[in-house]
């Protein structure tokens, strides 16, 4: 049995104080201020793990993380990347772009975070990320696409809405399909009790996804060709709508910066984060890590640093990373809170994070299933 004290506790809803979390056999048992702690953090913060709802396994976020699939050993390489979320206190990850399904079997048990994935992207021939394997194309097509991924074992739907920054011949302003292929795929993973998310780069993207039925929409960044035009009635719809916006917030120091278009248009990310926020829409945090130098793995907390400096109360964005994004992956009977029956998925920080939300990124102690991660004995 462990007993483990911290000064403060937000258990995924709250913040409370001076509580001993007691964990059994890899579930939080209790929550009580009345058992001596065998485990004392001090003067820290415990929270539920953290969960990243879009993350990239596969990608190495380097300089070339498309040529470097093509490198023996890429099993092992998502493993490590798997084990630095862990290291940052993220112990849930969404994989939304896995290549030949290589994510559903890492096998890393407690000592990677709980990786629930999409399977290759369901994409257009020749579409955005194509090279993952995920071409298809009509409604029959991404039926069957849909079909294919419920029979291996997937945990969502990921479907390439509109075009990419990182592959050539597709343009993120455009649509790749049209409402027709969006609704049948939302309706086939719904058949199947899957949820189903879309990358949406422009207005139109995002529209047709919201109307199709999907259930989240990743990057809702509003890209133009040239520029970017935040849509203001658009949100309003998405707010007043089911459909929870996967903000793309999160970029570690990096002597590598953006690439240019992603930096012309860095301010229209914020006003479209800053207007989300204002309009009220669900969100969480999928920080899209592997993409590049600025998303390493486990870079979560500076996501949360992001929307802070956007305007974001801090514990709305704590609630965003905990349980509401484990009700998105449809964990949240088990993930996202500490309240007995629930996994012993927890991350110690130090310090306070709702005031000051940088304390994320100073783990001391990160339970998985109640072990407690390696590298993290402070
Ligand atoms: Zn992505």
């Amino acid at each position: 049995m462990l007993a483990i004290r911290t000064r403060r506790l937000f258990d995924g809803r709250e913040m409370h104080h001076d509580q001993v979390v007691i964990v059994e056999d890899g579930r939080i048992t209790g929550v009580t201020a009345d058992v001596p702690a065998t485990v004392d953090l001090g003067d820290a913060t415990l929270l539920p793990g953290l969960i990243d709802c879009h993350v990239h396994l596969a990608f190495d976020a380097g300089h070339d993380v498309v040529g470097t699939l093509e490198l023996p050993g890429l099993a092992d390489r998502m493993r490590s990347a798997a084990r630095q979320h862990l290291a940052a206190g993220v112990t849930t990850v969404r994989d939304l772009g896995d290549r030949d399904y290589l994510a559903l079997g890492l096998g890393l048990g407690p000592e990677g975070p709980e990786i629930l994935s999409a399977g290759p992207p369901i994409t257009t021939p020749k579409g955005h990320c194509w090279f993952l394997g995920g071409e298809a194309a009509g409604e029959q097509g991404v039926r069957e696409a849909v079909r294919e991924r419920a029979a291996r074992g997937v945990h969502v739907i990921k479907m390439m809405v509109t075009g990419g920054e990182m592959t050539p011949g597709t343009h993120s302003h455009l649509v790749q399909y049209g409402p027709a292929e969006l609704k049948a795929a939302a309706d086939e993973a719904h058949a199947h009790g899957l949820p189903i998310t879309g990358h949406a780069h422009c207005a139109e993207g995002i529209a047709h996804a919201m109307e199709a039925g999907f259930d989240s929409i990743e990057h809702c960044s509003f890209f133009t060709e040239d520029s970017y035009v935040v849509d203001y009635g658009l949100i309003a719809r998405l707010a007043a709508s089911d459909v929870v916006v996967s903000l793309t917030a999160g970029l570690a120091p990096s002597p590598v910066p953006p690439p240019p278009r992603i930096q012309q248009r860095i301010a229209g990310i914020a006003e479209a984060l800053r207007a989300i926020r204002a309009a009220g829409a669900d969100f969480v945090i999928g920080t899209d890590a592997g993409i590049g130098p600025p998303k390493p793995h486990g870079v979560l907390p500076y996501g949360a640093e992001m929307l802070v400096e956007q305007g974001y109360a801090p514990i709305d964005v704590l609630r965003s990373i905990t349980s509401v994004a484990a009700g998105v992956c449809r964990v949240g009977e088990r993930k996202g809170r500490i309240a007995p029956g629930f996994d012993a998925d927890l991350l110690a920080v130090a310090g306070d994070p709702l005031s000051d939300i940088t304390a994320l990124r100073r783990p001391l102690a990160v339970f998985r299933m109640g072990r407690r991660a390696q590298g993290t004995t402070g």
